[in-house]
């Protein structure tokens, strides 16, 4: 199966919610990826979360330690086209 490689504004806003209170979904994924640096890494190289007030806990990238961390849990594989998609949305 040919994957898209074009990402409709919908689809950046739904994967971005997977970037906040993730550790769940990010204990369930395969595949991880920063959009704030553009790396793609495991989910075991994920060491360090946020805690919300609201009592949410989301991951910080290994690389850069931006609240940037999406996996594929969110029904989205990782690659570089996504990752360069979100980066130019939410950091430009
Ligand atoms: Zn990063």
């Amino acid at each position: 199966m040919n994957m898209k490689k074009k990402y409709r504004q919908s689809d950046l806003i739904k994967v971005h919610n997977y970037a906040y209170d993730n550790h769940e979904d990010i204990a369930r994924s395969e595949l991880c990826g920063c959009f704030a640096c553009e790396k793609i890494f495991f989910p075991y190289e994920v060491r360090d979360y946020v805690l919300g007030d609201d009592e949410s806990v989301s991951a910080l990238c290994p690389y850069c330690e931006e609240q940037a961390v999406i996996s594929d849990a969110s029904g989205y594989s990782i690659n570089k086209e996504l990752l360069e998609a979100m980066r130019k949305f939410y950091f430009h």
